[in-house]
């Protein structure tokens, strides 16, 4: 039989978490704060533990997704006593340095820690887009790859525990920097009257997936900047972007990214002189 997973933290993550180990076949022990969060999962062959104590003693793998770090600390703090020989791989979202602080506490606890982010929403965890960052001991993740494959695809990051936080925080930075910029587009359209949706369909996301392989990098360093699209010639562009969207009323505020690029291009021109 596999071994046992206890997931602890049953919000719309932690809930899609245990679904996913559940649907691979995996036996699953949930624990969440507030009852009744369980029960479909239990419906669906979990065992529910009555307190996290309980969860971590009945299994040597941990699975820890709750809102905060300050949570989680809440969370183990009572149950230091019971954490040692076990592996804690916390899923929560963090700071590199929550990370790090919660791998040398649980360390001084006698268990071992895994630090992970989630790329992805409760509806595509364990889909085939899903994936999961991992950072700590590379012998570790080997150790539990198989054990939390079924939550999205494994992906090691690196010793240091920060890293999978910091590179999450990054790949949301992209997506946030990608959504900012679409908000900002269907604005501008529907300030002069357009099709938002025909917009979208036929003009955004086309010019977005060809745009994607060139669009991410290099911004801060003039000689990255090809010549095909010197920097120069973006400042120039960036700001007529930034005045036209004044001219048809958009928020300045929407166009923030913009701003970010325009400074980018600026300090680009700077450093080549
Ligand atoms: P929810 O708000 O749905 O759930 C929060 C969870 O934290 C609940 O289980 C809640 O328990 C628990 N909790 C909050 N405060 C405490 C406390 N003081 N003590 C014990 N438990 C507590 O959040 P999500 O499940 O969506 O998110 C969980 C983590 O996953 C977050 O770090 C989030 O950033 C990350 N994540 C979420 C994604 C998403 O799309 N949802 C995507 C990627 C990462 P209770 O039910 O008792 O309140």
């Amino acid at each position: 039989e596999s071994e046992r997973v206890a997931v602890l933290g049953l919000g719309a993550m932690g809930r899609a978490l245990a679904g996913a180990l559940l649907a691979a076949g995996r036996p699953v022990t949930v624990w969440n704060r507030t009852a009744g969060k369980a029960d479909e999962l239990v419906a669906r062959g979990a065992r529910e533990a009555a307190s996290a104590s309980e969860a971590i003693v009945g299994t040597d793998l941990a699975v820890v997704c709750l809102l905060d770090d300050s949570t989680v600390r809440d969370t183990l703090g009572p149950i230091a006593g019971e954490l040692s020989g076990r592996t804690i791989v916390n899923l929560t979202s963090g700071s590199p340095q929550q990370a790090r602080d919660q791998a040398a506490w649980v360390a001084a606890h006698g268990a071992a820690y895994l630090d992970g982010g989630i790329l992805a929403v409760p509806p595509t965890v364990g889909t085939p887009g899903a994936f999961l960052l991992y950072s700590g001991a590379r012998d570790l993740f080997a150790r539990v790859e198989q054990a939390v494959a079924p939550l999205g695809r494994p992906l090691w990051v690196g010793e240091d525990h920060g890293h999978a936080a910091l590179y999450d925080i990054a790949a949301l930075s992209g997506m946030y920097g990608l959504s900012a910029g679409a908000h900002h587009a269907v604005a501008l359209v529907a300030a002069v009257g357009g099709d938002v949706e025909a917009f979208k369909r036929d003009v955004l996301l086309p010019w977005l997936e060809q745009m994607m392989p060139f669009s991410a990098g290099g911004a801060e360093a003039s000689e990255t900047i090809p010549e095909e699209y010197n920097a120069a010639m973006q400042a120039t562009g960036l700001q007529t972007m930034i005045d036209a969207s004044s001219e048809v009323g958009v928020a300045d505020e929407l166009a923030g990214h913009l701003h970010a690029s325009l400074w980018a291009m600026r300090r680009a021109l700077a450093v080549s002189g």
